[in-house]
This record gives structure tokens, C-alpha cells and sequence, in this order.
């Protein structure tokens, strides 16, 4: 195993490249502190640990003279949610915005990871633990961000409130309670998310694009079986629930959805079209201008990275089935995993693999509970604040809104009305991403870079 060097140690040996002036800034110093500490509170589904980091991160806030009528810790069940309002003076006549993140992150082992994942370590270039990037860095950005405005004096022209949830990776009960059932936060203009977005790197550093998460799909998976009254498998028949079942799955392999768009994927493809040569690009170029030019779409369905943004996908993840080896199977159960282009619903998704699968006896189960939620458009006041936090860092580099395959907690707000962006202070080469994975780790170089991205934005839409 690789040798770790201590915290301390490490942090002075790989800062010095960094302008002395950036890491010893209060806001810094204060941030990394938050940073360090939250990762080391091991906030596991099952663990117990997010009241106790909620509970800390109160502390910093009332220590900087929030009000504690102002900070609510919610226990829910074993895990808790955190809102802080910050204060405005009311001059701008404005509903609030809500700033969102999540205090819970997905488990991590010692022994699968090179470097104990619930200690914040570094090397000259990354830093390591389980939600450097996945969301303690937008939980650190955003409370250090609250706490240095504070200090300044900032009065916003209306309220900002922090909402942080607890169990976005699982089970997601407390954003449904702060989405539905927070009166406070209902009244909200819009909310800006940490959880997602950011800026795009190529491999040699230069900065490609700043994406905006303005969109969720819809995650949901349905369970397909097919019953048989089976038999010994000396005596074969044609039907065959594994048979049936697979002539089924190809059906659905063989199925495209139709091709779906929206300004906010149009524009996705324009821009990105420009940035990437080859004919790829020109097939983006050539869908944005006109999304029923069926060349161009049967080209982007090829890349997987992209047919995501163009159509609903819908595919075979699991399968079970049989019993022994020498009996006709008497079920086959195969799980399908579909990503919805918003607008359609769960319903009509499973209708048309109904139709698909060609098989009235296969039964169809839709699993969980799937969240169907709208598209927000991203506005451009909204858009105008990325820009400026965004060129203080990388000048000339595009903004632009993308849609993502479904997960975080903006769903459930833009399900309950409340239109969402997520807009990370991240820039990083996409290659070097292991969120939810093994030894996830963030480019230092991004942390320190993104220290005023949150204040640059607030300030912007906020300011008298
Ligand atoms: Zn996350």
C-alpha cells in the first residue's frame, strides 16, 4: 500500500504552487476547514452520522451571527435535513432562491481504497476522500460562501436559504420533504443546485465549456416476467419462459424511440457541435438546426454519450431465471432500465414496450417510485451570474444547459414548481471523474479556482 504522508504535511508541499495570497485567504482557510471536516464525518446511508454534521455546520453558521431562529436542523428518521436563511432586506420585492447540496454520500470501504476514503488527504495534484467532489466540496463551497458574506456585511436585496438534504443518494425522503412540505421554501423563485454542472477541461487543461444542469429524465425500471407451467427438461416444448422472454428483449434492443428536443437541447447541440470537429460535430451542428434530419440523429444515437440527450433509452440491465438445470424454467424475470425524455410519462413508456415486446403474457412491474419532472429553461439573469463567476475564471468559455440522466435532488424541486439549476464551482477533465467511485478525488486546482464562484453569483442576483 502506498504510503500516505500526513494532512499537514502534504497541504504545504503541493501549495506552494498555488499564489500564497489564494490559500491563506480567510474564506479559503475557512473553507478547507469545512471541506476537511465534513469529509471526515462518514454520512453513510445507515450510519447515522448527517444529524452530526448538520449539527456542526449550525455551530458555523450561529458563530458568524446567524440567528438561530434562522437555522433548522429536521431529523429525519436516522439521517437529518439543514436550512439556513440568510437574510435579505426585501428591496428587490423578490421570492426567495434556495441554494441546494446534499450532506450524504454514497459508502466507501478502507480495504477497496488506496487512501482511507472518510480522511481528507492529498497528493501534489488531487484531493482524495469519499465526496471531494459528491457533494461535500458544494456543502463546503456554499457554508463558507454564507459565513464570508456574512462577515462582509452582505444584506442580500432578498432571502437566500441554504437547503441541505440527507439521503440524496438513497432514499431521497428529506428533499421530498423540503420540496413539498417546507412552506418557506415553497414560496422560492427558483433554486441553484451544487450537486451538478460544471466546467468541462480538456486534457490539457484548457477550459471547453461550463454546462448548467437544467433537466432531469426520469429514472425508472420496470421488471418483465413471463410464467410457465414448466416440466422436466427431457421433454422439451416450444413454449419456454427464457425463450420467450429473450425474443422479447431483443424486441426491445431493436426498438428506437422516437427523437425527442427542446430549445435547451437544441442549443446544447449547436454549441458543442461547433467545439468538436469531424463529422460528429457536423451531425450535432446539423440536429440543432433541424432535429428531424433523421441523418443526423441516427448518427448521434450511435454515441452513447449522446443518445441520452435525443430520445428516451430504454435497456435490459438483469435477468433471473429457471430453477434447476434439468427442469423448464417456470419464470423468467428480466429488469429493463428506462431514461425518459421529459414530457413523457412513466405510463406511456411502459405502454409502448407493451407494444414492443409483442407478448401479452409477460407482466410488467414498474419499480419504485419514479419522479417525472419538467425541463427548466434556463432564465438569463440566471445565465448572466454563471457567465460573470464563470469568465472571472476561464473568459470566452460558453454556458450552456444540458440535460442530465436523473438523480439529484433538483427532480423534486422542479417537480414541486420550483425551477432548478445545478451549477457547480467544478472544472475538471471529465476522464478524471470517480464520483460514487473508487479513491474519488478533486483537482486542487479546481477547489482554489471556485472559491469566489458561489459569492461572484449570489452577489450578482442579489445585490442592491
Ligand atoms: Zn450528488
Amino acid at each position: 500500500m502506498k504510503k500516505i504522508l500526513s494532512f499537514t504535511i502534504l497541504i504545504f508541499a503541493s501549495m506552494s504552487t498555488l499564489a500564497a495570497a489564494i490559500k491563506d485567504s480567510p474564506h479559503a482557510v475557512k473553507t478547507l476547514q469545512i471541506y476537511k471536516t465534513i469529509i471526515e464525518i462518514p454520512t453513510v446511508a445507515g450510519r447515522g452520522k448527517v444529524p452530526e454534521m448538520a449539527a456542526y455546520l449550525a455551530k458555523e453558521f450561529s458563530d458568524v451571527g446567524f440567528k438561530n431562529e434562522d437555522i433548522q436542523i429536521l431529523p429525519t428518521g436516522e439521517t437529518a435535513a439543514l436550512i439556513v436563511r440568510y437574510q435579505g432586506n426585501g428591496s428587490a420585492d423578490k421570492k426567495p432562491i434556495l441554494l441546494l447540496g446534499h450532506m450524504d454520500v454514497v459508502e466507501a470501504f478502507d480495504k477497496d481504497w488506496q487512501r482511507p476514503p472518510f480522511t481528507l488527504t492529498q497528493d501534489d495534484k488531487y484531493f482524495y476522500g469519499r465526496g471531494t467532489i459528491d457533494n461535500k466540496l458544494g456543502i463546503a463551497m456554499l457554508s463558507a460562501t454564507f459565513i464570508r458574506l456574512k462577515k462582509e456585511g452582505f444584506i442580500p436585496n432578498r432571502d437566500i436559504f441554504i437547503v441541505f438534504s440527507g439521503d440524496e443518494e438513497t432514499a431521497m425522503v428529506t428533499t421530498k420533504m423540503l420540496a413539498n412540505a417546507r412552506p418557506e421554501l415553497a414560496n422560492a423563485e427558483y433554486a441553484l443546485n451544487s450537486d451538478a454542472g460544471g466546467g468541462d477541461l480538456d486534457k490539457d487543461g484548457k477550459a471547453i465549456t461550463y454546462l448548467v444542469q437544467a433537466a432531469e429524465k426520469t429514472y425508472v425500471s420496470f421488471e418483465l416476467t413471463l410464467r410457465n407451467k414448466g416440466g422436466h427438461s427431457s421433454r422439451p416444448r416450444p413454449d419456454n419462459a427464457i425463450y420467450e422472454l429473450s425474443t422479447a428483449l431483443l424486441n426491445i434492443r431493436d426498438y428506437h424511440f422516437p427523437v425527442m428536443w427542446s430549445d435547451m437541447t437544441r442549443e446544447f447541440f449547436k454549441v458543442s457541435g461547433t467545439q468538436l470537429s469531424g463529422e460528429l460535430g457536423k451531425a450535432m451542428t446539423a440536429f440543432a438546426a433541424d432535429p428531424t434530419n433523421k441523418k443526423a440523429s441516427d448518427r448521434l444515437e450511435k454515441e452513447s454519450s449522446y443518445v441520452g440527450t435525443t430520445r428516451t433509452t430504454c435497456v435490459t440491465t438483469m435477468l433471473k431465471a429457471g430453477h434447476a438445470e434439468n427442469a423448464l424454467p417456470q419464470s423468467a424475470t428480466a429488469t429493463v432500465n428506462c431514461r425518459i425524455f421529459p414530457g413523457i410519462s412513466v405510463e406511456d413508456v411502459k405502454q409502448s414496450l407493451q407494444k414492443v415486446v409483442n407478448n401479452d403474457a409477460i407482466e410488467f412491474v414498474t419499480l419504485g417510485l419514479p419522479v417525472e419532472s419538467p425541463i427548466s429553461e434556463l432564465r438569463d439573469d440566471v445565465r448572466a451570474a454563471v457567465k460573470k463567476a464563470v469568465h472571472a475564471r476561464y473568459p470566452n468559455v460558453q454556458i450552456i444547459a444540458y440535460m442530465e440522466s436523473g438523480g439529484t435532488d433538483g427532480m423534486h424541486f422542479r417537480k414541486a414548481g420550483i425551477p432548478t439549476w445545478a451549477l457547480a464551482s467544478v472544472f475538471m477533465n471529465p476522464d478524471e471523474m470517480f464520483a460514487h467511485g473508487l479513491n474519488e478525488r478533486l483537482p486542487i486546482k479546481t477547489f482554489y479556482d471556485g472559491l469566489d464562484h458561489w459569492s461572484i453569483i449570489l452577489k450578482d442576483l442579489t445585490a442592491n
